[in-house]
């Protein structure tokens, strides 16, 4: 392990506010740690943006002393830096000691919303938790999660937000040596179901996981009152704009194959988060994979609902002795609560998806929306094209669609579609717009994040912030950037995998 760098003055300045009242108040669930010093670290990326709004310099966050903060290896004054404690359910298998192998939880900074969040890092060495992992990240997938989750915060998806990567200078065993990084990752938490997998046997104290509750990325403010945890249950997978945003309207509607979905990679900020493998998908395909080693299809696009109430039901377990202290009191109330995951989450989606197609709220024809979903998937049509060719056929403008889906297929649908519109006293124009609205025009193709992450590997970082301004502004059709929409050639789609741990 590196020693602690001295900080100087402006390292200070960099993080002024830097606060750790999880590490005070955790303690049981901490392990103060430090990252290890990177030999040559250079900034490859900076979400200036996003530094404004937590009130750090980014002058100074260029500076070597904050480069030095970025990558770990300096730790800021005042600072606690800690390896957070988890557990979790991997792949349906309980591991009761995971942990952050390769991250440090660096500290919390106040936004100049008032918000208070977690700055954290990946890839900044081992810690007690690394089990036989080297403890580091590399260029490319540190890239692909800067990229991809910026890319679902300008699509409006809950998610952890991107602040910077900096190359360590160092080689890192993956496929051959690969140049090392680390990125800093913005999260109003980083509590995931697994968190209070860890902290519940009684061994490491109800305490702690009573005190968990109080954070405020965990709804249900009243701790006196018995009913704050079937609250805080009811609450978290409460879709729509925040949390457990992988079951929301947002993140089936963009059609994101969320990654491995355990339950230490399931917040309970509702925020996606850890973009290891993970993709979007361009023709609609519910069985979709993209984890290499998700061979049963667990965490295919269409069971990802089902995994994410099977995460639930883990965290309500840990729950029990604090809802109340008769078993069958507590289990009946929890699942009194869970039994409502499948009623909610269908009302989210169909509102995501009648959103996507104009339909005014309320709407309750289903059968509409999954008429033209089967349709798409009949036909291989992009699902992010298909929905900018829709409104443009409002428009009379007909050639995108048929690109998509023939027409003699279609006609009856659309008709039907038209009908529903009119019913609803919508107009043509309105609504187009209106879709334009909520269906991006640009998202992450697989092909030409693939090309990105390549070229900045091997020191060319012009692809990926060329493609990091068109993903985070997804919704403003440019000219130039109609490349951006073309669906990745089926040659690269049919071998297209991601990988875990990279
Ligand atoms: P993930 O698949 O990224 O969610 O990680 C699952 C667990 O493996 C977590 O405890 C990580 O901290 C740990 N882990 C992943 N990659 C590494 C690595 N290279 N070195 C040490 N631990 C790792
Ligand atoms: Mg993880």
């Amino acid at each position: 392990m590196a020693a602690f760098q001295e900080s100087t003055a402006e390292t200070v300045t960099i993080v002024a506010g830097l606060e750790s009242t999880f590490a005070d108040e955790l303690g049981a669930l901490t392990v103060p740690w430090q990252g290890a010093a990177a030999p040559d670290p250079q900034l490859l990326v900076v979400n200036e943006q996003l530094a404004a709004s937590l009130r750090l310099d980014v002058a100074a966050l260029r500076s070597v002393d904050g480069i030095g903060v970025l990558s770990g290896s300096t730790v800021p004054v005042g600072a606690t830096p800690v390896a957070m404690a988890y557990a979790g359910h991997q792949f349906g298998g309980y591991a009761p000691i995971l942990g952050d192998g390769r991250a440090l939880l660096l500290g919390e900074l106040v936004s100049s919303a008032g918000q208070r969040v977690d700055l954290h890092l990946k890839g900044s060495g081992r810690t007690p938790f690394s089990r036989g992992g080297d403890g580091y990240a590399v260029v490319g997938p540190m890239l692909r999660e800067y990229l991809v989750s910026e890319a679902m915060n300008a699509l409006g998806v809950p998610t952890t937000r991107a602040l910077s990567v900096v190359a360590t200078g160092r080689d890192v065993r993956r496929n051959g040596a690969e140049p090392g990084a680390v990125l800093a990752r913005i999260a109003s938490s980083h509590l995931r179901v697994g968190t209070f997998e860890f902290a519940a046997p009684a061994g490491r104290g109800l305490a702690a996981a009573h005190r968990l509750r109080d954070r405020p990325a965990l709804p249900g403010a009243d701790r006196t009152s018995v009913n704050g945890y079937t609250q805080s249950l009811s609450e978290v997978p409460r879709g729509g704009r925040r949390g457990a945003g992988v079951t929301g309207g947002e993140v089936d509607a963009h059609r994101f194959r969320a990654r491995v979905m355990n339950t230490d990679n399931t917040t309970i900020s509702g925020e996606t988060i850890d973009y290891g493998p993970c993709a979007f998908l361009d023709a609609f395909d519910p069985a979709a994979v993209f984890s290499s080693i998700d061979h049963g299809g667990r965490y295919a696009f269409g069971n990802q609902p089902a995994v994410l109430k099977w995460n639930l039901v883990r965290l309500a377990e840990t729950l029990l002795p604090l809802i109340d202290s008769a078993p069958d009191n507590a289990i009946s109330a929890a699942s009194a609560i869970l039994e409502t995951f499948d009623e909610r989450y269908e009302g989210h989606y169909a509102a995501g998806l009648a959103a996507k197609i104009g339909l005014a709220q309320p709407f309750v024809d289903r059968a509409l929306v999954d008429d033209l979903l089967t349709l798409l998937a009949e036909h291989g049509a992009d699902w992010t094209g298909s929905f900018r060719a829709l409104a443009d056929e409002l428009r009379g403008n007909s050639a995108p669609l048929d690109q998509l889906v023939p027409r003699e297929h279609i006609a009856p649908w659309l008709q039907r579609w038209q009908g529903a519109l009119t019913e609803n006293g919508q107009g043509a124009a309105e609504t187009a717009s209106a879709m334009d609205r909520v269906n991006p025009l640009y998202i992450p193709r697989n092909h030409r994040l693939d090309a990105a992450l390549r070229a900045a590997t091997d020191g060319d970082l012009a692809p990926f912030e060329k493609l990091l301004e068109v993903v985070t502004h997804p919704f403003d059709r440019r000219d130039e950037w109609a490349d951006y929409t073309e669906a990745a050639p089926r040659s690269f789609s049919e071998t297209f995998q991601t990988f875990c741990g990279t």
